[in-house]
């Protein structure tokens, strides 16, 4: 028998973040159109072809800034719980937060404020009650992408972190700190606080008390992902999740990068996925998202899958 060494790794942050939707006009009006988030790339579910996969971003979706969805009539909302990213929180440069107060507020959607270890965060919901968060923060790269009246200025840079729901928050903390190498750095408010080493996607709240399972449905996230440098550290990845107990599943291919998912403890789903090759591995960096891009296993089947997706723009909405 081989002796089994348990590997101390360390992810750099959130890869992607997937909620599910509703109604898909509806979606990409609020993130393509009121947040300014590029919409990197129209595919579909690579596991349910008869839905989208929409993928919105910085000006190439690099990882930390995307933010993807299953829009899909789902016959049911979900419920924000334990298992769960409980908030899905945005970054945005010094001083911006007042513009996004009152851009949100034109586009009538209701804004609080709250702090949280020191910071003021601006909270919001999408049109189907997706819990969001924006914060001001002078690490991690500028957004390249312009809409209307969003420059780089104020443009979302990508995400500024998470905040975690868990039906069990020692076992959530004990898998970011131990499995994918989070630093525990400090409590507040009942949220204690995580940092991986990338400039976006990188402080994870966990809130430390233990809430009931949610269901999935739009209103909710799907699966929180966690960056791997590449394929070999990817199986470096699968290697030490199964070590630590977890069941990883196979690598599989998502076309703009590999993947495995293992559910943490605490019910949340996490997944492991490589920054490579990115999203202009199948069009050309000006045009991303403009077309519907199916991966080639798909193509012999790409009337049936058009004919059966509603059509959608991305424009300014009024
Ligand atoms: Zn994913």
């Amino acid at each position: 028998m081989k002796a089994v060494t348990i590997m101390a790794k360390r992810t750099a942050g959130i890869h992607h973040i997937t909620a599910y939707a509703g109604d898909v006009q509806a979606n990409v009006d609020f993130y393509a159109g009121i947040l300014g988030l590029r919409l990197v790339k129209r595919t579909v579910n690579f596991d349910a072809p008869e839905m989208y996969h929409l993928y919105f971003g910085n000006e190439t979706g690099s990882p930390g800034t995307a933010m993807t969805f299953f829009p899909y009539d789902w016959g049911r909302k979900g419920r924000i719980g334990g298992g769960q990213v409980g908030y899905t929180t945005f970054a945005v440069p010094p001083g911006a937060l007042p513009f996004w107060e009152n851009r949100l507020e034109r586009y009538s959607v209701p804004v609080s404020r709250t702090e949280r270890f020191g910071e003021t965060l601006l909270r919001f919901r999408d049109r189907d009650g997706l819990r969001l968060e924006l914060v001001a923060r002078g690490e991690g790269p500028r957004s390249k992408w312009s809409f209307g009246e969003i420059t780089p200025d104020n443009a979302i840079m990508g995400f500024g972190g998470a905040v975690l729901y868990s039906t069990a928050p020692a076992m959530t903390m004990h898998a970011l700190e131990h499995v994918m190498g989070l630093e525990r750095i400090g409590e507040d408010g009942g949220m204690v606080r995580f940092r991986a080493s990338a400039g976006l996607g990188n402080l994870i709240d966990v809130h430390a008390q233990a809430l009931g399972r949610g269901r999935g449905g739009p209103g909710t996230v799907h699966h929180i992902a966690w960056r791997a440098a590449d394929r070999e550290d990817q199986e470096e990845w699968r290697a030490c999740v199964a070590e630590h107990g977890f069941h990883p599943t196979p690598i599989v291919d998502r076309n703009y990068f590999t993947s495995l998912y293992f559910r943490e403890k605490g019910g949340i789903l996490f997944e492991i996925a490589t920054d490579p090759p990115g999203f202009a591995r199948d069009e050309p960096p000006e045009a991303l998202g403009e077309k519907l891009m199916l991966p080639e296993w798909y193509e012999p089947c790409r009337e049936r899958i058009e004919r059966a997706l509603p059509p959608f723009e991305v424009r300014l909405p009024d």
